[in-house]
């Protein structure tokens, strides 16, 4: 018997964090997300346009890390740090330079630096594309509906089966835009057929 090839992989990490529920208070910006869209992850494995949610502080009773919500969602655009360029408060209190990660620089943060191994609560690209491009479609659509009520009815996945049949856009672009978005998220919206 031949041992089948193993590809070379870093250790699985379960994080020892607790994830709470988005924050629902009106001064904060939140995109509706399904729960099980969100995802913990190492800074590092962090990509880009994923949509960054919250960090896991420590508390100061010593309990477990609990999901602490940014004020506004935002996306990820990755870069290595560079702490010789930068010597902002942020940056001054990274303890490894050497394997930390720029998660974005410029918006909304001027500098946003992590430690590699910090758990941070993203929404994947795929998902948070496709949740951004299903709201610009469900706003054309109420934009010029008719009536736009029809197309809340119902779960996601057949209001997009909805889209399709009523093309409130040109034919082309609902098809295009229903299309990426089943091809992006298939569990939120439902797989193309
Ligand atoms: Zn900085």
């Amino acid at each position: 018997m031949t041992a089948l090839p193993v590809a070379a992989a870093r250790h699985v990490s379960f994080f020892p964090v607790v994830v709470t529920g988005p924050p629902t208070d009106r001064n904060r910006t939140w995109p509706s997300f399904t729960p099980a869209s969100a995802r913990v992850v190492e800074a590092r494995d962090v990509q880009a346009g994923d949509l960054i949610l919250a960090d896991f502080p420590h508390p100061a009773d010593g309990g477990s890390p609990t999901s602490n919500y940014f004020t506004k969602a935002y996306h990820a655009h990755p870069t290595a740090f560079t702490e010789s360029r930068d010597s902002c408060p942020e940056c001054t209190q990274i303890e490894d330079p050497g394997t930390a990660v720029m998660l974005t620089k410029g918006h909304p943060w001027d500098c946003d630096p992590w430690e590699a191994e910090f758990p941070v609560l993203i929404v994947p690209a795929a998902q948070a594309t496709a949740h951004h491009l299903w709201g610009y479609l469900v706003s054309e659509a109420n934009r010029v509906g008719d009536p736009p009520e029809l197309v809340f009815e119902g779960p996601e996945p057949d209001a997009a089966d909805w889209f399709l049949a009523n093309s409130p856009l040109y034919t082309e672009d609902t098809c295009a835009l229903v299309t990426a978005i089943r091809l992006l998220d298939p569990h939120r919206f439902g797989p193309n057929r």
